[in-house]
């Protein structure tokens, strides 16, 4: 998904593989970005570009009048499903503009006001208040009480809608125990008094230089948890397309009714939206509003629009260096420029291979203030040593040029090429169309004009980049079986993104920070207190409680290019520790844990029990299956039958398998979810606080997942009206997610309106 896909990245590859020793040397050994943007993007050639052509075709993007017709078929069997999100979802691919274009070809005009009011009515099943009042008011604009719609009982519509306004004011006047308002001002965490060095950084956090490290964040005083000490804007953030492989035509395939991110997010600010607003020119943006979709189209969507296909293609990393060109502005080529000398002649006299020592005293930092140089000491920071979310930092966070393969840097010198060409291409043909093409300014000849080439080394340099310094933007999804009683969640990424201050922050695999999103905004947590001096620092991927050290620091080198010397590492390097519980297995005669390589032998003294590992693995491997089995019949509402499999695979479990390995957290968790839907709340809550056994042991008693966990069993004791339980579990789960996420949090605010509902029942209390 970052990377181009699969067929381009491997046609590439093997482009490079038949080149000329002779070149691909040259490729390799060349000194800067833009020669081996040059020497590249030399062999980029026609057919390379047909091939590419071919596969941005299989992304269906473009706009196609048969298709309101058929959405509103398929959105009427999921209303009728009752699965109001996909109708909405669905209904809105079938937008006004688009019915309306589709007048012209014959589409049936007494169905359309019936198509918006479906969806109004599947938003305000879903609460969502907002866009049911947008969807509405559309309706009313769009379609007045008229009397030309002679066949279509229109006064049975004016009926439908003034229930439906009904209904909204109903939900509206809902007293709320957590009103809106307060979450909106809760919404902008306050980081107190203004940093001086840091934009967007509390006063706590100061910007050092180490030796070792390069550029790191440090606490100038003690920080207590929960204390926020980031919030920024990301610099440039794409909304990620979401994991569905492209259709290719066919005629049932043509048009996608999977519901992707895409269809759920705006493509710009990243709200959660049901009605969306899509763009006029293509079928894959689409926005929360109006006003997203004019500032996005200003921004940078009337270059992208027509090219939709061929970003899909090339990945997310080459889209957000394009859209980052975009967004510093074509007009401002001399910008980009200086910034690609300034680092060019760094690149020359300072191989970034052991710059991390020297930039104290090299001359990277140096930037001329009044006729003087003066040395700013740390890079990225402007002449007065404030560092700022700004293309300056952007620009200079590190690519790490000579620790990419040469053929990795090719490939991505030929994807921003090709897309440099398409660029070149789409303006040829604005000036022959007579249309914009103020923004781009391009050589008639067919070699790349200079211009052209500044920004293909910049996106280069980004795509560079982007591996060590993409944040992933992310969101907590609710799921659950069809009841829907107990909610599970999960961790999904909506969005790439580049924030600037965030990447100051190194890595640990035990960091002290969390980090939670609102719309394109990322907040930085204190997750547990950090004394004066510490260093502030957050997890890149590999987390302890994820994986084993070896793989940890296997991951760390290849992606992010260094070793990592974090506590975690250092003690379980040191302690050679046996596996962690959450993957042990025990012994099947008197439970202890089992111990050994290939050959495990039982670690209580008198014990001769004995096994392979590779016998023990497949057991785990069949074991695994049958829970993966036991969750199907779960989601499919077969509560009985599912029951039956997760005891068998409990009994199954606890035979090899130590108490705290993740998959019987697994079991008890399934068995939770699906007593809970039985109604069996006392059962359900044993089964979850087993599996929370599990989760505290795996991944800590302040984590954030030990929050979620915390929150389940709380919405447990709710339901089943334990009210003593209930109320300390919320406390619990509150303290333990506030350390992770603000009040705006989904999770917390459902705990607040819980508690207030108990208390309000039992005065007493
Ligand atoms: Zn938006
Ligand atoms: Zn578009
Ligand atoms: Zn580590
Ligand atoms: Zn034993």
């Amino acid at each position: 998904m970052d990377l181009p896909v699969a067929e381009w990245k491997s046609y590439l590859l093997q482009k490079w593989s038949l080149l000329p020793k002779s070149i691909q040397v040259t490729v390799s050994t060349a000194e800067t970005l833009s020669d081996v943007f040059l020497q590249s993007s030399s062999l980029l050639q026609p057919e390379d570009e047909i091939f590419l052509k071919r596969l941005s075709k299989g992304y269906f993007v473009g706009k196609d009048s048969g298709a309101p017709l058929f959405y509103r078929e398929e959105g009427n069997k999921k209303f009728q499903e009752k699965d109001y999100t996909v109708a909405a979802v669905l209904y809105s691919k079938t937008c006004l503009k688009d019915i309306i274009r589709a007048q012209t070809h014959g589409y049936p005009e007494r169905l359309q006001p019936k198509i918006m009011l479906r969806k109004a009515e599947c938003l305000v099943a879903l609460g969502r208040l907002q866009e049911a009042r947008r969807t509405i008011s559309d309706l009313e604009r769009n379609f007045p009480a008229s009397p030309t719609l002679a066949d279509f009982p229109s006064q049975s519509v004016q009926r439908n809608l003034h229930h439906l306004k009904m209904k909204v004011q109903e939900k509206e006047n809902l007293p709320e125990t957590f009103p809106a308002a307060l979450a909106k001002t809760l919404e902008g965490v306050d980081l107190g008094e203004e940093n001086k060095q840091l934009s967007n950084a509390s006063s706590s956090v100061g910007l050092c230089m180490d030796p070792l490290k390069g550029r790191c964040l440090v606490a100038t005083r003690e920080i207590l948890p929960g204390e926020p000490l980031v919030k920024e804007d990301a610099f440039v953030s794409v909304l990620n397309p979401g994991e569905l492989p492209p259709l290719h035509h066919s005629l049932d395939s043509k048009w996608d009714t999977r519901v992707t991110n895409g269809d759920l997010y705006c493509h710009r600010c990243l709200k959660h939206t049901l009605a969306t607003v899509p763009c006029d020119g293509c079928s894959y943006a689409k926005y929360c509003s109006q006003e997203c979709l004019r500032q996005a189209w200003e921004l940078y969507h009337r270059i992208e629009c027509p090219l939709g296909g061929l970003l899909l293609t090339l990945g997310v990393f080459c889209h957000i260096a394009l859209r980052l060109t975009l967004l510093v502005g074509f007009e401002d080529v001399s910008k980009i420029r200086k910034l690609c000398d300034e680092v060019s002649n760094k690149d020359i006299y300072l191989p970034e291979s052991n710059s991390r020592v020297k930039t104290l005293n090299s001359g990277l930092g140096e930037i001329e203030k009044n006729g003087k140089i003066v040395e700013t000491p740390i890079p990225g920071c402007d002449v007065n040593g404030k560092y700022e979310s700004n293309y300056q930092a952007v620009f200079n966070l590190l690519p790490h040029t000579e620790n990419h393969s040469p053929e990795h840097k090719f490939l991505c010198a030929l994807c921003v090429s090709a897309l440099c060409r398409q660029l070149e291409a789409a303006s040829f043909q604005a000036v022959a169309t007579g249309a914009d093409s103020s923004r781009l300014k391009a050589a008639a000849a067919p070699e790349l004009c200079p211009d052209v080439t500044v920004w293909g080394v910049a996106m280069l340099r980004h795509m560079l980049q982007l591996q060590c310094n993409a944040q992933a933007i992310t969101t907590i999804q609710h799921t659950g079986s069809k009841e829907g009683i107990v909610t599970g969640s999960r961790q999904v990424r909506l969005a790439t993104g580049i924030f600037p201050v965030i990447s100051l922050l190194n890595h640990s695999c035990s960091p002290n920070t969390s980090v939670s999103f609102i719309s394109t905004i990322a907040t930085i947590q204190a997750s547990q207190r950090i004394g004066k001096g510490q260093e502030i620092v957050h997890c890149y991927g590999p987390h302890k409680s994820r994986m084993g050290v070896a793989e940890r620091q296997q991951k760390l080198r290849s992606q992010y290019f260094f070793d990592c010397t974090c506590p975690a590492c250092h003690t379980e390097v040191h302690e050679m520790a046996a596996r962690p519980r959450w993957e042990a297995f025990c012994c099947n005669s008197c439970r202890a844990p089992m111990q050994g390589d290939d050959v495990l032998s039982c670690g209580r003294r008198g014990c001769a029990e004995s096994v392979r590992r590779d016998h023990l693995a497949s057991r785990l491997q069949d074991l695994r299956q049958q829970v993966g089995m036991a969750q199907k019949l779960l989601s499919d509402g077969e509560l009985e039958p599912a029951i039956q499999q997760l005891l068998g695979c409990q009994r199954d479990a606890k035979s090899f398998l130590s108490a705290e390995h993740a998959v019987l957290g697994e079991i008890e968790d399934g068995l939770a979810q699906a007593c809970a839907a039985l109604g069996d709340w006392q059962k359900s809550a044993t089964h979850l606080q087993n599996s929370l056994r599990v989760v505290e042991a795996r991944h800590g008693p302040s984590s954030v997942e030990m929050g979620h966990e915390l929150f389940k069993l709380a919405q447990i004791f709710f339901n089943g009206f334990a009210v003593p339980e209930a109320l300390s579990t919320i406390r619990k789960a509150e303290e333990v997610l506030s350390l992770h996420c603000g009040p705006w949090d989904d999770e917390i605010q459902e705990l607040q309106k819980m508690k207030s509902c108990l208390l309000d029942l039992t005065p007493s209390l």
